[in-house]
């Protein structure tokens, strides 16, 4: 198509294009939108399946109620990690919608990436029951009856999606390997198929019947973005000062057809940027809870007025650009950088507490009796027990002991030998602490000594082993008189 010279209607001089070379060089927002969802795809199918020494990257296991991160696992009584977790996963959410609205609903969450693919991938392209992926609104029209067979046909497929979908789900719980054993035997695992079986009649239920009610009246998020907006916050945005003013402040339409516009005024009402809605609203409205940034309204309209040789009237922008003329959008502003400082310091926290776990559990508490005092060859010796309860939390049999750390006048005298755990097993021992020298010399009150322990498998000492402080009561003087005394 050749150049064209043209007169604005603001009365400058242009160089006509074609809308193909206008848009030369121009991605649409969507596929970049496709790209992330492909990408996220990709990455909750594959991640359960990697695993290193027999830990995964993330797995929630309900079957041995262990924690697996970042190839780490972690047992259900160690889960102070989660908070963090919950924490790095809600602030990041929150700073997220500060930056880009709600960037997660559209370009991240699952919904929007299932609903994509059913709506656009199979019922327009695949199944050719709409017409345009341009046009959302209008529904496929099932009173033709090859229709109805491509119903069927699309619904069976939307069922083994869904089962796919679900059991991808519950590989975070369930890992892939007794995933599939289960699913061999599914009279013996009833519960596991019920909630396979319920995640699907969900998901069916959700993608193909709900839709985006679900965005719309459902999900909890929307209802918290608006109050995290600010004026920098970037998300679809219609230029009322360029395309005219379609609504007034009650959201009531002013305008149905452009010439009840201002000459000056660019938009068209051809409402591209309507009918391409997944949640069906108007942006030139303004921001409404609805809206989940998934910018379709403004790969439409950058579509239309490319014919122009305009830029979009529906940008992603911000208020400060769009609507307030104040300069361009601070992407780095306090809020911002807050956000990032809390989610890198939470970061760090995390990492620091995952890389000081311990590759065992052990617990000790004291006895009820406060100590024993034996005599033995007329010297006294102070006993104190323990009850110790011991877990080997890794993946093979181990040989562990117990030493005294730093202390050669208490020792131990129970257990006497090394003992076997196997993996996963938690075992109960009886710890006794005794010693045969003067540690205090109180007759007033027992003396309390601090004694630290090391727990450790004899085959990896400096690697699996805890270490404990725990109290050893030493009693008094006067008590130890008598009892020799009375032994004498
Ligand atoms: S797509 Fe652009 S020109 Fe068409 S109605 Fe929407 S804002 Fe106006
Ligand atoms: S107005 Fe509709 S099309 Fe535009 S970003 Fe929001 S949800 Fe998407």
């Amino acid at each position: 198509m050749g150049c064209k010279m043209e007169v604005t209607k603001d009365n400058t001089i242009n160089k006509k294009l074609s809308k193909k070379e206008y848009l030369k060089g121009w991605i649409p927002l969507r596929y970049m939108r496709y790209y992330v969802a492909v990408f996220a795809t990709a990455f909750t199918l594959i991640i359960p399946w990697i695993t290193v020494n027999g830990n995964h990257f993330f797995l929630f296991s309900f079957i041995d109620f262990k924690f697996h991160f970042f190839f780490v696992v972690f047992d259900i009584q160690e889960l102070y990690l989660l908070p963090f977790l919950l924490m790095i996963l809600f602030i990041g959410v929150f700073g997220i919608t500060v930056l880009g609205g709600r960037m997660f609903c559209g370009w991240f969450c699952p919904q929007t990436i299932f609903r994509v693919v059913f709506r656009d991938f199979l019922e327009t392209t695949v199944f050719k029951l709409r017409k345009r992926i341009k046009n959302k609104q209008a529904e496929p029209d099932f009173s033709i009856p090859i229709n109805q067979v491509k119903r069927v046909a699309l619904f069976l497929v939307s069922i083994a999606l869904a089962f796919l979908a679900a059991a991808d789900a519950l590989w975070f719980f369930i890992p892939p390997e007794q995933f599939f054993d289960y699913a061999m035997h599914i009279t013996e695992h009833s519960i596991f198929m019920g909630t396979w079986i319920g995640i699907t009649v969900f998901l069916v239920y959700d993608i193909v019947f709900l839709k985006e009610e679900f965005c719309v009246y459902v999900c909890p998020y929307s209802r918290i973005q608006s109050v995290l907006y600010d004026d920098d916050t970037i998300m679809a945005i219609y230029d009322n000062s360029r395309g005219g003013q379609i609504y007034n402040d009650n959201h009531e339409k002013l305008v149905d057809k452009q010439d009840q516009l201002a000459p000056s005024d660019l938009c068209t009402t051809c409402e591209s940027c309507v009918t391409v809605c997944p949640t069906h609203i108007d942006i030139r409205q303004g921001l409404q809870l609805e809206c989940i940034n998934c910018l379709e309204c403004v790969d439409a309209c950058t579509t239309i007025m490319a014919k122009f040789n305009q830029p979009s009237l529906v940008n992603w922008s911000s208020v400060r650009e769009i609507e307030k003329k104040e300069g361009k959008t601070r992407y780095m502003r306090p809020k911002v950088l807050g956000y990032g400082v809390v989610l890198a310091g939470l970061f760090v926290i995390l990492m620091v507490m995952g890389s000081g776990k311990e590759l065992m559990l052990i617990n000790i508490n004291k006895q009820t009796r406060l100590y024993d005092i034996e005599i033995v060859n007329e010297k006294p010796i102070i006993e104190n027990s323990y009850t110790v309860l011991i877990q080997n939390t890794q993946s093979k049999t181990h040989k562990f002991y117990i030493d005294v750390v730093g202390n050669d006048k208490i020792k131990i005298q129970r257990p006497s030998h090394p003992f076997i755990i196997k993996p996963g097993v938690k075992t109960k021992k009886t710890l006794v602490l005794y010693t045969t020298e003067k540690l205090a010399n109180s007759d007033r009150h027992d003396t309390i000594l601090e004694v630290k322990l090391k727990a450790y498998a004899m085959d990896e000492k400096d690697k699996i082993f805890a270490i404990r402080d725990i109290r050893f009561t030493y009693p008094r003087s006067d008590i130890i008189e008598k009892k020799l005394r009375r032994v004498k």
